[in-house]
């Protein structure tokens, strides 16, 4: 028994396209995602339409109407119609060829129908199109599917693999957002062609596997589907299963860190983080005669296996330094007074963003540890305020915060060159261990004494 739909409502400037479209003898539908979500009630998604017409047809259907357009994608059939503030894409039905860029096949050759367009599709759920008056055309069962939750390839899954692996990690990334489970045959297919995935481009399975991380159910998707996981991202096989025999923990290293990644914010630089943060346990682990883990230095090696993977995949060196700052300190005890916080601050080079960013880390790794571990979800909340105490009192902590400059250091008679930046950075460590005030008159004083003394 399949529930009725419900009422699915098309935004407008999707019906004006397809209005203008059947109005000149064409048929056009929405597809994809749009109809995936509205069938699940999920709130809305971007449409996309799909339709016989060929884009030089949209685009003078468009001109005689004035719809201002774009042919970005027209290589692949592809035409983005602008109305009310909208970018709508509307695509000629097509068959494939292989993809490379993740969103669009290298040859497309034009499909004779709608039928044949979603048959293309990857999932049965994706492969469901919408009119707002013919219904639901739904050939391959997509909204029985969404009820049993299953992420299915529409026909042979070895095959559709085979066409384009991305889909194997596009499957585990539907997974990771819809709480769904792969049926046996697509699991069964993507486990064992995941090295296909070996062909597939880096920024490709890097955006995948964003969503994946990004996604509501990525503790359920990330056990669920580690071994498929495993071609790209072979670090995670040693976690699963390395055991924590401490009493901080109560989950292996992989279900610790699925549940570390699960409960912090849907941010990237957060999710990627969390994934990494104990990455190097495994390496670091050794028992000691009492039978307790120990991990030292662990921080250490999941800094060494976060950049080879982010270098692997292409990561912009911005977003690589903020992560592995935040893995490479995760751990770091810092206890909630204003000198060790000023000492952590210096520390991640002065950031206080990055400094809360750490606080929720380490509220994110706690909650993943043993329930006796939630005092230290209130001690990262405590750092946090006594970050903002810090803040708030001017206090300094990078060489932006002193109240003395390059300038002074050259006033007070250090020679221009290296010795000034050796000198404020003194300065600063005296200031930062309250040594010294943070002001003008004292840090002066502080750096005539420093010119003396070389
Ligand atoms: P979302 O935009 O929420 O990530 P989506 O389903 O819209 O999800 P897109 O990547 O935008 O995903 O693709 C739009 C549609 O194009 C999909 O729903 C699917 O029908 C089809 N599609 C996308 N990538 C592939 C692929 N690699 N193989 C086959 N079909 C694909
Ligand atoms: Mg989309």
């Amino acid at each position: 028994m399949i529930t009725p739909l419900p009422a699915i409502d098309v935004p407008s400037p999707a019906r004006t396209v397809i209005q203008l479209l059947e109005d000149a003898g064409f048929e056009a539908w929405c597809v994809g995602g749009f109809v995936r979500d509205a069938v699940m009630g999920r709130p809305a998604h971007d449409v996309d339409l799909a339709s016989n017409a060929s884009w030089q047809q949209l685009k003078a259907l468009c001109d005689s109407a004035g719809i201002p357009v774009r042919e970005i994608g027209v290589k692949h059939g592809t035409l983005t119609v602008l109305l009310e503030g909208e970018a709508l894409e509307v695509t000629t039905y097509r068959i494939d060829g292989a993809y490379s860029d993740g969103r669009h096949p290298d040859q497309v050759s034009a499909a004779r129908n709608i039928e044949e367009d979603l048959k293309r599709r990857d999932f049965t759920i994706n492969a469901m199109a919408y009119h707002p008056e013919r219904g639901l055309l739904d050939p391959f069962g997509g909204q029985r599917d969404i009820e049993a939750g299953v992420i299915r390839t529409v026909g042979n899954p070895r095959e559709r693999f085979k066409e384009d692996a991305l889909r194997i990690l596009r499957a585990c990334r539907f997974v990771s957002q819809l709480g769904f489970q792969m049926d046996e045959a697509t699991f069964q297919a993507a486990l064992s062609q995941k090295s296909l995935l070996g062909g597939v481009a880096v920024e490709r399975m890097r955006d995948e596997m964003e969503r994946f991380l990004l996604g509501a159910h990525v503790h359920d998707a990330l056990l669920g589907t580690v071994d498929i996981l495993a071609f790209p991202f072979p670090e995670l096989v040693a976690m699963k299963g390395c055991q924590q025999h401490t009493p901080y923990h109560i989950y292996d290293v992989l279900e610790h860190t699925a549940w570390a990644v699960q409960n912090i914010a849907a941010d990237p630089i957060l999710r990627w983080t969390m994934l990494f943060h104990d990455m190097g346990k495994p390496g670091a682990k050794f028992e000691g005669p009492d039978g307790i883990s120990h991990f030292y230095g662990h921080a250490k090696i999941s800094v060494t296996l976060a950049a080879a993977v982010m270098e692997r995949l292409g990561f912009s060196n911005h977003r690589q330094a903020q992560i592995l700052a935040l893995v490479k300190r995760h751990d770091d005890v810092i206890e909630p007074q204003r000198r060790p916080v000023r000492r952590a601050l210096s520390r991640l080079e002065g950031n206080p963003e990055l400094f809360r960013k750490l606080c929720t880390v380490k509220k994110a790794d706690a909650s993943a540890q043993a329930p006796q571990c939630a005092p230290r979800m209130q001690l990262a909340n405590q750092l946090v305020q006594v970050m903002e105490a810090v803040l708030a009192e001017g206090e300094a902590f990078s060489l932006k915060s002193l109240a003395a400059n390059g300038r002074d250091a050259m006033d007070a008679g250090i020679p221009q060159g290296p010795a000034v930046g050796e000198a404020l950075s003194a300065a600063l460590e005296a200031v930062i261990e309250g040594a010294l005030p943070n002001q003008r008159e004292e840090l002066l004083a502080f750096l005539q004494n420093w010119a003396i003394g070389r």
